[in-house]
């Protein structure tokens, strides 16, 4: 398998980058092996995420250094209860993600299409920050950790990879919340690099992962997570509660007895209120009692460290301050213009006349 890219990279512009693991067959695709969509893509095709493209055979991560949004709490809020109680950390999130939730509240930058198209036509003004310059933002800020976070992190990969480096360099944890849509290749890139794995479980039911994600089984889910847990990460689990969807006592049992069963009685789970968004405006939010009902039958199935949240749902970025002011260059000097300097895409530059086809 190919595994393209270095590390320790700080661009000090926007480019784009080669994705981390990318594979090339013999039918002339290009796999990328990120997340379990494994995207066979052709030059001008971009994956399900839209984040990477291929140009002449390589996949690029188009999204490297793009930032949505920023913003700054305690470390509890992720949620992660047990690493580091009391720090702040820095999160932040690109654009693009590896599922289409239909409760999700960051449409616009977990989907992110119509800035990830902008990028593909090189006519994005959005903020590129260097791993170097985003270390410096969070350490500015008094923050002790960064999270990847808002969407799938797995989209953009190159970039946490760069930004935890620099992150451990200087003292700082890193955090990754994560949809568990994440192949083990992945993973074992993130081993040593990230130190705190904040993981959905959303469901138990495969019908609810077939909604979001036409790729996605339960087996992929909790496989991930098992695999992550013999690499050692530091791992809490989370699962956002929704009326009807995955509030039911069989549902509830399920995901507490497997977290009991393969990451221990003492894994924290964190239970979550669904509050009503995109498709699933027609819900209601969450009723306490099912959380505390939720809670009740993690403590009876042997977890000593359930959490209920009454007033966090997803970890969402709708009301966050401008990414611009947690940085000390002027805006315009970050709202330019995003185009790859680099000449391998010859004529075309990083205009992209096939990307609306084929997604695989
Ligand atoms: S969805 Fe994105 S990250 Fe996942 S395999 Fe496809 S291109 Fe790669
Ligand atoms: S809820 Fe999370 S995993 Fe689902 S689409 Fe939104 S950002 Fe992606």
């Amino acid at each position: 398998m190919s595994n393209v890219g270095s590390l320790t990279r700080n661009f000090d512009e926007y480019q784009l980058v080669p994705t981390r693991l990318q594979e090339q067959l013999a039918d002339g695709t290009t796999r990328c092996n990120l997340c379990p969509w494994r995207c066979r893509l052709r030059h001008g095709q971009r994956g399900f995420c839209q984040s990477h493209v291929n140009r002449n055979g390589t996949l690029y991560n188009l999204s490297y250094g793009i930032i949505s949004s920023i913003d700054i709490g305690p470390i509890e809020n992720k949620p992660v209860k047990h690493y580091r109680p009391g720090t702040q950390v820095m999160s932040i999130g690109s654009y693009g993600c590896s599922f289409r939730c239909t409760g999700c509240h960051n449409l616009e930058i977990s989907w992110g299409e119509e800035e990830l198209n902008k990028l593909a036509r090189a006519k994005s003004t959005r903020p590129f920050i260097s791993a170097k310059k985003i270390v410096d933002a969070a350490i500015r800020h008094g923050c002790q950790g960064i999270a990847f976070t808002y969407s799938e992190p797995v989209i953009w990969m190159e970039y946490v990879l760069d930004v935890c480096q620099q992150a451990h360099d200087r003292g700082l944890y890193t955090v990754y919340v994560s949809n568990s849509f994440v192949t083990k290749e992945a993973l074992e890139c993130l081993q040593g690099y990230v130190d705190v794995l904040c993981s959905d479980i959303k469901s138990m039911d495969d019908s609810f992962y077939k909604k979001i994600c036409g790729k996605a089984t339960v087996a992929d889910v909790l496989d991930s997570l098992m695999y992550a847990e013999s690499l050692g990460f530091h791992i809490e689990s989370r699962t956002n509660i929704i009326p009807t969807m995955n509030d039911n006592e069989a549902n509830i049992l399920a995901t507490a007895r497997w977290i009991r069963k393969n990451l221990g009685a003492d894994s924290p789970w964190h239970l979550t209120r669904f509050f009503p968004a995109y498709q699933l405006s027609h819900l209601p939010p969450t009723p306490v009692d099912t959380l505390t009902r939720a809670h009740d039958l993690a403590v009876n199935s042997g977890l000593k460290r359930a959490y209920v949240y009454v007033d966090q749902g997803c970890d969402c970025a709708t009301e966050n301050l401008p990414v611009t002011d947690y940085l000390l260059d002027t805006p315009e000097a970050i709202l330019n213009v995003k185009q790859c300097p680099a000449s391998c895409c010859g004529d075309e530059g990083v205009l992209l006349k096939k990307y609306e086809e084929g997604r695989a």
